[in-house]
């Protein structure tokens, strides 16, 4: 975590503060994620602050081990938080303040209605086709309602003319204010609602610029009415379009997985999520990799697309591949290790193997798949393939290259080449003749690296080993 900062001087000097503010739902959902960094990185670019603030208002989900999950998620995404977690239940307090310094100003009221009288007018609008409004008789009623009757405490939201945001990826988007309707801010119990303490929280946080899904646009226009209630400064909006499916439909769970763990479970690299959720829904150029300085270099809300990205498996796992590539090999062994149950002594000979392997994986669970062969003990399964490969006149190739190899001094890949093809040579076949059950014997797979790193990597004695247990019929 970098410094904290006092988010009030900050707005003081007009510098950016943005917040990411998850509510705990169990997962860190890919889309809130893309939020989260999008806030950050917006923040980062403009050397202002990030804060992060978990809603943790319902207590039931609030779990913390729910808590953990989001918090686990970003870290492993690298998104670091200026300051201290803000929670929002530790400012119920302040939020029932407010809501009644709105009642003071004459900006909000003291709603008796009960929830029956407020069904029944619901009722009667349905059977009257006409869309349901809260009218409440209390709104400009100067005196409280029955002594010990429980109420509701309302904004008094404006009803003439209209609330316009200029948003910074919607442009600028009006609404009727007719639409509005006196909406909740306290509950009967004295809670506060969601409208009501994200806004105080934004406000006491100095956040100048709120980036979100856009599926809480039509918040906003609340949220405003109740910022210029209490005549606070107006933050910026950018409401980012959600992802979507392949198909087009919202990103649901039959679209396979939805929150970073299942991600990092199946073994994509956080770079690899970062850049590929920075790409889905922004763009620089025709860049695809894009480092984490240059995100913070380049990011910007005008070119966030106004129009919802669909969610591309193939390209993240593409995007994948080329940081495994790119990855350190101690570090790619570390992973693979943990996933393969490992210990210690058996990482040296991963990172050996670790170039040859990390050329063909697109997540580590394959990685660790193709390094399984390493660990395997003798004598070795065959995979269906790699029996199909294993026929009498292979078997006689393996016994060749078995009385070749036991004489070689230097066991090393050019030194192995030379004999292996000496050997197909002799016996008049191409190499792949040999290779082929070669690799079965050495790996029990029908892919691998290549048969002469496999051999080195395998050393002398293992690999003749593996050789002479497949060179003969298993009755013979
Ligand atoms: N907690 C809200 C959510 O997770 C976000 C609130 C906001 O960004 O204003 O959807």
């Amino acid at each position: 975590m970098s410094a904290s900062h006092n988010p009030s001087s900050a707005s003081a000097t007009n510098a950016v503060v943005t917040r990411f503010a998850p509510s705990p739902t169990g997962f860190l959902h890919i889309g809130n994620a893309r939020t989260g960094l999008f806030s950050w990185l917006y923040a980062r670019h403009h050397g202002g602050t990030a804060l992060l603030r978990v809603e943790d208002t319902d207590k039931t989900r609030s779990t913390q081990g729910a808590i953990d999950v989001i918090l686990d998620g970003l870290e492993w995404l690298g998104l670091d938080w200026d300051g201290k977690v803000h929670f929002q239940s530790e400012f119920e307090k302040r939020h029932a303040e407010v809501a009644h310094q709105l009642i003071e100003r004459g900006a909000a009221y003291r709603c008796y209605l009960t929830p029956q009288e407020l069904a029944k007018r619901r009722e009667k609008a349905q059977a009257e086709r006409r869309p349901f409004r809260i009218e409440s008789e209390w709104r400009d009623c100067s005196s409280d309602g029955p002594e010990d009757a429980p109420f509701v405490v309302r904004l008094k939201a404006p009803r003439e003319g209209e609330t316009a945001i200029d948003d910074l990826v919607q442009g600028r988007v009006a609404v009727a204010n007719a639409e509005i309707d006196d909406f909740v801010l306290l509950r009967s119990d004295g809670t506060p609602t969601y409208m009501l303490a994200v806004v105080v929280d934004d406000h006491d946080m100095g956040v100048t610029h709120i980036i979100r899904g856009d599926d809480h646009l039509n918040n906003a226009f609340r949220q405003l009415a109740i910022i210029r209630a209490m005549d606070w400064p107006e933050p910026a909006y950018a409401h980012i379009p959600l992802i979507h499916g392949p198909d087009g439909a919202k990103l649901s769970k039959r679209h396979g997985a939805l929150g970073v763990h299942d991600y990092r479970e199946t073994g994509i690299l956080p770079e690899a999520l970062f850049n590929y959720l920075l790409r889905l829904g922004w763009g620089h150029g025709d860049d695809e990799i894009i480092s984490r300085e240059q995100a913070i270099a380049w990011f910007d809300l005008d070119h966030v697309g106004k129009s919802p990205s669909r969610f591309d498996l193939k390209k993240l796992e593409s995007l994948n591949a080329h940081y495994i590539r790119e990855a350190d090999d101690t570090r790619l062994a570390g992973l693979v290790a943990g996933r393969l149950g490992l210990g210690e002594t058996d990482i040296e000979l991963l990172v050996r193997a670790m170039p040859e392997l990390k050329a063909r994986a697109h997540d580590l669970n394959q990685l660790a798949d193709g390094a399984r062969f390493l660990f395997a003990r003798r004598p070795l399964a065959m995979g269906e393939g790699a029996a199909a490969l294993l026929t009498p006149e292979s078997r006689a190739l393996l016994r060749a290259a078995h009385q070749a190899l036991c004489k070689v001094a230097t066991w090393e890949h050019d030194e192995l080449e030379t004999v292996v093809r000496e050997v197909a040579d002799q016996a008049g076949v191409k190499l792949g003749k040999l290779a082929q059950p070669l690799r079965a014997a050495l790996t029990g797979r029908s892919t691998s690296p290549g048969i002469f790193d496999v051999l080195a990597l395998l050393g002398q004695c293992e690999s003749l080993d593996r050789i002479a247990d497949q060179m003969v019929e298993p009755n013979e």
